[in-house]
């Protein structure tokens, strides 16, 4: 029952704000802080007349200030609410609002008779508006405005008001305190200002190294592809996709043939060029919606989503003969000729990814079987109680992709 309560005054409560404040994050932020300045300045008005009311200021001047200085604020206060300055630079225009305020202080300074020693406190507080939320440029630039207020209203209260002078050595403490609090809280801004960029800096650089290390943890050096893991997640889910659209999913793996032959011949660094010739050779057949891996070694897959069968063994017959009549060519000159066999399967009702991949490793087995550089399409999905046909894959647990290595069985069986 007191829970009902509570919920319902907090839903009440939070409707009332967001219909003052919006729930624009951007104008909800100028709102608050623009709500802070108008507090500030009630605060600033009791004060003043509080001054009138000892007598010490004249009382009209007093009414006047008030009525300009809080009807600028309630004015910002609606023009943001009312949104227009919402897709503006800064929505709150905090410069504008700073320059006004900084005007009103000084022309307290200049009204408040014998209490105008409290604008120097009062000024040092509107400052900090400026000090988390300004440019330094703009910071710099209502110091100077402040000082020139300043001058002018010292001016104006030695030789421009009836009655005797302030003693000019008490108007000359008030310009030094002044002058004094300008300088501190624009050094303190600017400061903030660079410990806000230093941050921004940091921020960016850390953004970056996480998206590099992304980048690291999904991807191959070698040849740039997406590496193991990456596949093994996207093969996750396309099934989940696959299954719930209908639409065809098909896998293939590669296999480079012979490919420790080259690596005897020409070297490893030889190897790793025919590997990255490989990978981009392949790459040029490959459609943005799939997906080109490197599976380890000198073995790949290609995931391909919203495929036929007809179109994909069309695509892998055109890959297998391209590779076989384009040898890679290395950074030393030489020509080396090489082959691939491929194994590919369509994803069946019911099937998982992991079951999926058990069927290509066969298939790629039955290619290697064969004499290489062809493309074998993998058989039905065994039928549940009876053992697999022929590759002797089967790991302990049908997700355990740990035990999922590529035609695994061929490179236990073969000669
Ligand atoms: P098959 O036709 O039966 O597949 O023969 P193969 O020689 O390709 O098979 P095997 O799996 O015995 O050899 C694969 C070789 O690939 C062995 C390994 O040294 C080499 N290899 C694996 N990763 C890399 C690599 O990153 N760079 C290079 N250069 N060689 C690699
Ligand atoms: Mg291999
Ligand atoms: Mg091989």
């Amino acid at each position: 029952m007191s829970q009902k309560f509570v919920n319902s005054q907090g839903t009440r409560c939070s409707s009332l704000l967001d219909a003052l404040l919006t729930t624009n994050s951007r104008q909800r932020v100028s709102l608050i802080t623009t709500g802070f300045a108008c507090l500030f300045m009630a605060f600033c008005i009791l004060a003043m007349e509080l001054v009138a009311a000892a007598g010490l200021a004249d009382r009209q001047w007093v009414r006047w200030w008030s009525f300009a200085s809080g009807a600028c604020v309630l004015i910002s206060f609606a023009l943001i609410r009312s949104g227009v300055t919402r897709d503006w630079h800064d929505p709150a225009f905090t410069s504008v609002q700073m320059l006004y305020a900084i005007t009103s202080n000084a022309a307290a300074y200049v009204i408040a008779g014998m209490a105008r020693g409290i604008t120097p406190p009062i000024l040092a507080a509107i400052m900090m508006f400026a000090v988390f939320g300004l440019k330094p440029k703009q910071i710099k630039g209502l110091m100077f405005y402040g000082l020139f207020a300043y001058g002018a209203a010292a001016v104006v209260v030695q030789w421009g008001l009836p009655g005797e002078p302030m003693p000019a050595s008490l108007a000359a403490v008030y310009l030094l305190i002044v002058t004094m609090v300008l300088t501190m809280t624009a050094a303190l801004g600017l400061h903030a200002n660079a410990m806000r960029v230093r941050l921004q800096v940091q921020k960016s650089e850390l953004a970056e190294a996480v998206q590099h290390i992304h980048e690291l943890a999904t991807h191959d050096e070698l040849t740039g592809l997406p590496n193991r893991r990456y596949m093994q997640d996207m093969l996750r889910l396309e099934e989940m996709r696959a299954r719930h659209s209908g639409q065809p999913l098909l896998v293939a793996q590669f296999d480079l043939d012979f490919f420790k032959a080259i690596n005897d011949s020409h070297g490893h660094a030889a190897g790793d060029q025919v590997l990255q010739n490989f990978a981009g050779q392949v790459a040029a057949y490959v459609r943005g919606s799939d997906i080109w891996a490197r599976w380890g070694g000198e073995e790949f897959v290609l995931l391909m989503v919203n495929t036929s069968q007809d179109d994909g063994a069309q695509l892998l017959e055109s890959v297998r003969a391209r590779i076989a009549a384009t040898p890679a060519v290395l950074s030393s000159g030489i020509h080396v000729p090489y082959t691939v066999s491929i194994g590919a399967a369509l994803l069946e009702e019911g099937e998982s990814a992991v079951t999926l991949l058990e069927r290509t490793d066969a298939a790629l087995y039955e290619a290697k079987h064969r004499g290489r550089n062809r493309v074998e399409w993998a058989r039905q999905k065994p039928v549940p109680g009876l053992a697999p046909a022929r590759s002797k894959f089967s790991p302990a647990r049908p997700d355990d992709w740990a035990g999922c290595t590529t035609h695994s069985s061929y490179l236990q069986t073969r000669p």
